[in-house]
């Protein structure tokens, strides 16, 4: 049987860098994508360097699977932020935000799905936000693109479910990467978001990666639909 393959997209740096190593621990072969230059190389891992939101990424990265092996998980991880409240959020970044967070991996999900629906089935690993959940002051695109996907998640896992496909979301709290460090550096912010995670944090990359792990497992082969918070209890307060 040829070997499982995921695609992980935004994986040269922060979550996505270790959900990319992890998987690769777990025995796929890695596609990973990015828009930056990939920092190392790494066996079994074909590298990317493409944006997420151009059109012809999708084709290029089911077809860099294809000649890997069986396409059984995608990773949407790739993702901007946004840190401007409603009434002051242009078109374009409204479009930016929106584009890469949600359409972006809508686009990937729909290129992935005759594959992994071919292959036997699969998994959708979509990577959400607590704030899609929770109110933020000043986060109005990328709340609704995080919102977004976690929406898109639940009907995939409907309309492709009797197809083997499952789909999930996880969403990250406070996480220590390239996004957040420099917010943290403000010790205002860094009071505010750690307050409000019952576990000490910040939380570290490879503890999503652990979940995402887990969703593209055996281990999650009866478990659809769901969004898994790695969040250190932050959405229950
Ligand atoms: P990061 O900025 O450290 O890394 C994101 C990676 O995605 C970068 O390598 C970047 O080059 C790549 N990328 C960005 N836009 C891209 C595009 N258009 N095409 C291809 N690659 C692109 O961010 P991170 O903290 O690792 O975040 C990863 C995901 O987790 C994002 O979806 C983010 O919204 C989500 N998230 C992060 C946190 C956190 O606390 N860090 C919390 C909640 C959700």
């Amino acid at each position: 049987m040829s070997r499982p393959v995921a695609i992980v997209t935004g994986a040269a740096a922060g979550i996505g860098q270790a959900i990319a190593a992890r998987l690769l621990a777990d025995g796929f072969a890695v596609v990973a994508c990015d828009l930056s230059a990939f920092a190392d190389a790494a066996e079994g891992r074909e590298d990317v360097v493409a944006d997420i939101a151009d059109p012809e990424t999708p084709a290029r990265l089911v077809a860099a699977a294809q000649r890997a092996g069986r396409l059984a998980a995608l990773v949407n991880n790739a993702g901007i932020g946004g840190a401007k409240a409603a009434a002051e959020t242009d078109d374009a970044s409204w479009s930016r935000i929106l584009d890469v967070n949600l359409g972006a991996g809508f686009r990937l999900a729909r290129a992935a799905l005759p594959e992994m629906i071919a292959g036997g089935g699969g998994s959708l690993v979509n990577v959400a936000s607590v704030y899609g959940q929770l109110g933020f002051r000043t986060t109005a695109a990328y709340a609704a693109s995080k919102a977004g996907i976690e929406g898109l998640t639940r009907q995939m896992a409907v309309d492709y479910g009797p197809r083997g496909v499952r789909a999930n979301a996880v969403a990250p709290g406070l996480i220590e990467t390239a996004l957040t460090r420099r917010l943290l550096e403000d010790p205002a912010y860094r009071l505010l978001m750690l307050d409000g995670t019952p576990l000490p944090g910040p939380g570290r990359p490879e503890d999503v990666a652990g979940a995402v792990s887990f969703l593209c497992s055996p281990d999650a082969r009866f478990v659809s639909g769901v969004t898994l918070n790695v969040d250190g209890g932050w959405a229950t307060t």
